[in-house]
């Protein structure tokens, strides 16, 4: 395997979503994510409920994931309560997502950078569960506007005993700007929305630039067809389909996700972003 993609439909795109899932159908969609070979999903998170109520329930479903040994299970924690919850419903891994700027930092997880910056040194200091970190709105911030990448190369810095995912949480990522960032601080990973359809350009950028590391989303999960800005991620079947195109081994069986795809599809009762669950993978 050269990359290892982590689909992050179960957390990133089903909190998008306008209804929320019962806790059995998001641990289905994590059991065929697997089935289909997927070496990473991120499977819950552990937000207060009050605040995301699509995303209620985690340990439930977490323990009704029938866990396979070739994929880890990661979860998604904002704060400490968050990570303490996570550790005790069993996952394999920690998604702490910190914001490279002070206002999304309130807004999405109502504190401060500063004291995320305390929060995540404090995870990676104290896990025994491998860190991942993601610097969300890495490139540009709803309420920021252009974020410096010094700022961001000094956080990613701070967080050197982490994995750290770079995230175009709002899709407004060139892929000039992904390759110069990544190169900049050595970051593995990236996490890319296709808002403006500069998604899967930026992946290309990305591999280029050398991450080993992309989440997608089954479908390309996550673009709301009742918000006014749709903010789907980058689909997993689309991207695998371009990085083995491109002779990048992934692992994952590309029409197994086409198949989740289309099964999410009648889950949902609509037609999702991705598009290579529509037109077939082509052998060629
Ligand atoms: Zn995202």
């Amino acid at each position: 395997m050269d990359v290892t993609v982590c689909d992050v439909g179960p957390r990133d795109g089903l909190q998008n979503e306008p209804g929320a899932l019962p806790a059995e159908t998001r641990a289905e969609l994590v059991n065929r994510l697997a089935a289909a070979r997927l070496p990473r999903i991120e499977a819950a998170s552990f937000v207060r409920p009050d605040a995301v109520p699509q995303m209620a329930d985690a340990e439930v479903v977490v323990e009704a994931i029938e866990r396979r040994d070739a994929t880890e299970y990661s979860g998604l924690a904002l704060n400490l309560k968050g990570y303490e919850r996570l550790v005790a419903a069993g996952l394999d891994r920690v998604n702490f997502t910190l914001a490279a700027t002070d206002s999304f930092s309130r807004r999405n997880a109502n504190q401060s950078l500063a004291e995320a910056r305390a929060t995540a040194a404090e995870i990676i200091r104290r896990s025994e569960l491998p860190v991942t970190v993601t610097i969300s709105v890495a490139f540009g911030c709803p309420f920021e506007g252009k974020v410096d990448p010094g700022v961001v190369a000094e956080l990613a810095a701070e967080l050197a005993g982490a994995e750290v995912v770079l995230a175009d949480t709002i899709g407004v990522a060139m892929p000039g700007q992904v390759r110069a960032l990544l190169e900049r601080t050595r970051a593995p990973g990236v996490h890319l929305h296709n808002t403006r359809n500069t998604g899967y350009a930026n992946a290309l950028a990305a591999l280029g630039a050398g991450a080993t590391l992309f989440d997608a989303s089954c479908g390309g999960l996550g673009g709301c067809p009742f918000a006014p800005r749709a903010t789907g991620n980058i689909a997993t079947e689309d991207l695998i389909y371009l990085l083995e195109g491109e002779g990048v081994a992934t692992g994952i069986d590309l029409d197994a996700v086409i198949a989740v795809a289309a099964w999410l599809e009648d889950v949902l009762g609509r037609r999702l972003e991705g598009q290579v669950y529509r037109a077939g993978a082509w052998a060629g």
